[in-house]
């Protein structure tokens, strides 16, 4: 089984895509980095052969920062199979009133909320991994 595609959009500017980044990371480095692998989301856009290779029929799992949804069409525009969708902007509705940071940096509440979204996808990639299996 190949593993599973789990792909920030890593959006610039807001703190969205920095969380959207940050909860990406934590999962393919940290939780469960014997299912899932990151893919950059630049190189799908841009059409990268082997970056598309790396999608096309794969399963994936977006982590989007905003309703925009970049990641999400984009792997699906690739041909990424798509199992999971996920939106930092849900994470920190579940916060309101706290300060996550900028498109620079994460306060505490920014990190907090990051680690929340990265175990609510590691639980998605464990769930589809054991699926596959
Ligand atoms: S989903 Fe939202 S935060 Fe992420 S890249 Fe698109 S517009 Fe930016």
């Amino acid at each position: 089984m190949s593993k599973i595609k789990v792909v920030p959009c890593s959006g610039i500017g807001k703190v969205f895509g920095l969380l959207s980044r940050e909860a990406g990371l934590k999962v393919t480095k940290e939780l469960c980095p014997e299912l899932c692998e990151a893919v950059c989301l630049a190189r799908v856009m841009t059409v990268d052969d082997d970056a598309k290779e790396s999608i096309e029929g794969k399963t994936c799992i977006a982590v989007d920062g905003c309703p925009k949804m970049c990641a999400a069409k984009t792997l699906e525009a690739a041909g990424g199979v798509v199992k999971a969708k996920f939106r930092a902007v849900d994470t920190m509705r579940l916060h309101r009133g706290e300060d996550a940071g900028t498109g620079t940096f994460l306060t505490d509440a920014g990190w907090n909320m990051s680690g929340e979204l990265a175990e609510q996808v590691s639980e998605k990639v464990k769930e589809l991994a054991k699926e596959e299996a």
